[in-house]
């Protein structure tokens, strides 16, 4: 055998190989989560909007924060960015969803000191999407987590976390645009294990910040008093101690 047909026939294992690595695509819904089907995958987003309007708390990496910040739209993003704390313990930074309009004799709900909390909000629009308009406020600048939506990766396999999005199975994605956004949701999946690890810490040392700040404040303002106002503290909180609330 030649050197060059021994090259080809090496060429071509290698390819068998990469393809065999390459992970399958499975499909899952809420109904079959443990059910997973093989599939060929074929999407091309419709723009129907469908998943703008359900799609609770977006997810959001430093990627898009390094990105709004690159473009010089970060502050407009901060009146929507929130911290989600998750019933599994983990925390992310998300897009809040808007709540929808309180129910008469509710209006206090969704106010500034009464916040709708977020897991009444999982089903809610994004914010950033304009329902009149029928269209995305951002989306030159939409989070990772959009661009790669219906497709996530966790790991190891491909999977489709939505199989009723409507661009499911539509014809004429290219090779190239399967490749980029299998390389998105990967991106998506790196960058939401980077910001799973960074932010409980930055949690943790940002509230041990604002809590050192706030007994820095009380105690100069204590230091500040007079001995009568002082005198009168005391009373309280001795007040307090005999008779706590229950
Ligand atoms: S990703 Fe799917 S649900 Fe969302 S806008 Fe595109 S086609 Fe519609
Ligand atoms: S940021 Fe834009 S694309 Fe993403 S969910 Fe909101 S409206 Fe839709």
């Amino acid at each position: 055998m030649s050197e060059n047909n021994k090259a080809n026939e090496n060429n071509a294992k290698n390819e068998e190989t990469e393809r065999e690595k390459e992970p399958e695509i499975e499909e899952s819904s809420e109904e079959s989560k443990k059910e997973t089907t093989k599939a060929k995958f074929t999407f091309k987003c419709t723009r129907c909007d469908a998943c703008c309007l359900s799609r609770g708390p977006i997810p959001i990496t430093f990627y898009d924060l390094e990105m709004w910040a690159k473009n010089g739209v970060i502050a407009n993003f901060l009146p929507y960015l929130d911290i989600y704390n998750k019933p599994d313990g983990s925390i992310d930074l998300i897009l809040k969803p808007l709540p929808p309009k309180p129910k008469e004799g509710d209006e206090s709900k969704g106010a500034p000191f009464n916040p709708v909390p977020i897991e009444e909000l999982l089903e809610e629009k994004c914010p950033l999407y304009n329902k009149e308009k029928k269209e995305c406020l951002v989306y030159e600048n939409r989070p990772l987590s959009c661009r790669t939506y219906p497709l996530e990766f966790d790991g190891k396999n491909f999977t489709i976390v939505d199989v009723e999005c409507p661009g499911l199975n539509e014809e004429g994605m290219t090779i190239e645009e399967l490749k980029e956004m299998r390389d998105t949701a990967k991106r998506m999946f790196y960058e939401l294990t980077r910001m799973r690890i960074t932010l409980p810490v930055l949690n943790q040392l940002i509230t041990q910040k604002v809590m050192m700040d706030l007994m820095r404040q009380n105690f100069e303002a204590m230091s500040k008093m007079s001995d009568e106002d002082r005198a009168k503290l005391d009373e309280i909180f001795k007040k307090n101690q005999e008779s706590p609330e229950d």
